[in-house]
């Protein structure tokens, strides 16, 4: 078994429920979310989001809104004023381009305004039930002390992560790896005495262990 393999059977044990943290119900409330989530926890952006919903449900609604109005809602959130004026002109182009509808394939997600292919990929896992590997922060500190890619570059790292787990367990795998992230493999100060992946983590041992 790859240590890929090892490391996500060990954190299946450990995580019971690995789904995404963002609230939504439609691919586009979780565009929306995630466009919200840059730089900007999760927990925040559900305060958010209710209401936001409840006032927008359709791209159209988005792209023909008083962004005064969208800014005011998300006006917790870092960096609102610019987050808006994304989500607006990503539904417009949904609406222009794809009649409303968010598109469910990489090469269309892609060419909507502010979203890369770590958004594209959550989207994907997460709304359209796809399988997909999404590279954000979190995937990319873990994955990267394990010793499961040597890479920098999140899209060479989402290359590694394909090739060593199985196609079936790619959503499942990022969302296990994001939650490990956010709460023991954290940025600063890696909980690793009670870190169950401590035998397989190339950063724990050259720490000493
Ligand atoms: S042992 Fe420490 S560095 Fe390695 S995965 Fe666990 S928490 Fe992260």
């Amino acid at each position: 078994m790859k240590k890929a393999e090892k490391v996500i059977e060990i954190l299946e044990k450990e995580i019971s429920n690995p789904r995404i943290e963002l609230n939504f119900s439609t691919p586009l409330e979780l565009l929306v979310a995630t466009i919200l989530s840059a730089q900007c926890k999760d927990e925040r952006v559900n305060r958010v989001t209710p209401e936001l919903f409840r006032r927008f449900k359709e791209a159209r609604d988005y792209a023909e809104a008083d962004i005064k109005e969208i800014e005011e809602i998300i006006r917790p959130i870092s960096f609102y004023r610019n987050k808006a004026r994304m989500i607006v002109n990503c539904c417009k182009r949904i609406v222009e381009d794809f009649n409303g509808k968010v598109p469910d394939n990489l090469e269309d997600l892609v060419t909507l305004p502010g979203v890369g292919r770590k958004t594209a990929n959550i989207l994907l896992g997460n709304a359209f039930g796809k399988q997909a590997i999404a590279v954000d922060t979190h995937v990319k500190r873990v994955a990267q002390r394990l010793g499961l890619t040597t890479s920098q570059d999140p899209d060479r790292i989402e290359e590694d992560l394909r090739r060593q787990i199985p196609e079936d367990r790619w959503t499942r795998a990022t969302n296990l790896l994001i939650l490990h992230g956010r709460y023991t493999c954290k940025a600063k100060a890696p909980d690793c005495p009670r870190c169950g992946l401590r035998e397989l983590c190339e950063y724990y041992h050259r720490k000493g262990g």
